[in-house]
C-alpha cells in the first residue's frame, strides 16, 4: 500500500491518522495503563490511611482520594488493542479508520486527498493531524514513531 515499506511495529503502533495508539491511556500495553496498575498496586489499602492523614496532617487534599482512585481505576481497566485491530473507544465518529481502507493507504500522509475534510476531527485535532502527517512526509515514519513514543499524547 502506498509504495512505502512499513515495519509491523510502526504499523501496529500508529493509527492511520498518524497518532500513536501506544501513548493513549486506553491502550492495553501503553505506559499510562502500566503505571496506573503499578500505582494501584503500590497504594494498596491507602483509602483507609487517607482518612487518617486528613486529620493527622490537617490537609483536606486527602478528602479527594476516592475521586483520585476512581480516576486511576479507569485507565487501569482499559485494554484497547489499538486502531488497526479495533474501533477506537474514544472517538466513535472517526472518519479516518474506514476511509484509509477505501483509499487503499496505510496512512493519511500517503493519500492524494490529504489534507481532506473527512476526518470528523474537531479544530484542534484536525490541526494536529495535519501537522503529524506533514512531519511524517518530511522526516519519515520511523523517526516520527520514535519521537512520538517519548512525547505525552495529551
Ligand atoms: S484505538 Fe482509540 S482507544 Fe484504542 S488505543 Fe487507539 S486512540 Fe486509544
Ligand atoms: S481521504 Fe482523508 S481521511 Fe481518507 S485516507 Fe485520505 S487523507 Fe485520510
Amino acid at each position: 500500500m502506498g509504495g512505502v515499506m512499513i515495519s509491523e511495529k510502526v504499523l501496529n503502533a500508529l493509527g492511520p491518522c498518524g497518532l500513536n495508539c501506544e501513548t493513549c491511556f486506553a491502550h492495553a500495553d501503553g505506559e499510562i495503563r502500566k503505571y496506573s496498575l503499578k500505582l494501584k498496586e503500590k497504594l494498596g489499602n491507602f483509602e483507609a490511611y487517607a482518612k487518617r492523614f486528613e486529620t493527622l496532617l490537617n490537609n483536606p487534599v486527602f478528602e479527594h482520594y476516592p475521586e483520585f482512585k476512581s480516576m486511576l481505576d479507569y485507565p487501569a481497566a482499559e485494554n484497547c488493542q489499538g486502531c488497526r485491530k479495533e474501533k477506537c473507544r474514544l472517538f466513535d465518529e472517526c472518519g479516518v479508520r474506514s476511509c484509509h481502507r477505501t483509499k487503499g493507504v496505510d496512512f493519511c500522509f500517503q493519500c492524494n486527498e490529504f489534507p481532506c475534510g473527512k476526518t470528523n476531527f474537531d479544530g484542534d485535532l484536525q490541526q494536529r493531524w495535519v501537522q503529524i502527517n506533514q512531519k511524517i512526509r518530511e522526516q519519515g515514519l520511523e523517526k516520527c514513531y520514535e519521537d512520538s513514543k517519548t512525547k505525552p499524547r495529551y
